[in-house]
């Protein structure tokens, strides 16, 4: 599988996840399904475009100052979603606020594969964040038709991208804020 079909795929699952969620649906519906068909069609026939980030940082400015993994208000860090070290960008876009918990947690590991390791599934606007950072990269590197299988060195971990999304009731946009 080509790293355009496996990202896109994801992405294409992850707006169906989000449409879902925003309407408060228990499970997915035709409607939703639609949403998804549509833009892996157009994001492959490159009639659609991925999001701008824009979105995204609007959200993250209303926010309140929390750890985006876990809620706490504490003592917060810098976090790069893509690691820096093995290619993730320098822009606001890729960087998070993280507690000193889920910091030294999750160290150098990638923040996908930490998820998953606890058995949690990314919150969405954290996992479309990841999803277009991935897609960047790989456009602005002209790796999209490698087999995602032997890209090489790169700053997200494919394998840890999400295939199947549970059902939108266990699903949540971002992080709640809490006390630490
Ligand atoms: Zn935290």
């Amino acid at each position: 599988m080509t790293l355009r079909d496996r990202l896109f795929t994801a992405y294409a699952n992850l707006a169906m996840a989000h449409a879902a969620v925003t309407d408060g649906a228990q499970r997915y519906g035709p409607k939703h399904f639609m949403i998804r068909a549509r833009l892996l069609k157009g994001l492959q026939n490159g009639t659609m475009k991925i999001g701008t980030l824009l979105a995204d940082e609007r959200i993250k400015l209303v926010q309140d100052k929390s750890c985006a993994y876990c809620g706490a208000d504490g003592k917060l860090s810098l976090d790069h979603l893509l690691p820096k070290n093995s290619g993730g960008p320098e822009s606001a876009d890729n960087v998070v606020w993280a507690c000193r918990t889920c910091n030294s947690s999750k160290k150098d590991t990638d923040v996908l594969r930490w998820l998953s390791a606890q058995g949690r599934f990314p919150f969405l606007l954290l996992l479309r964040r990841y999803l277009k950072l991935a897609i960047q990269h790989s456009e602005s590197a002209g790796i999209m038709d490698s087999d995602s299988a032997v890209a090489g060195d790169l700053p997200f971990d494919v394998e840890a991208i999400p295939t199947s999304f549970p059902a939108p009731a266990g699903l949540a946009l971002w992080v709640a804020p809490r006390a630490p």
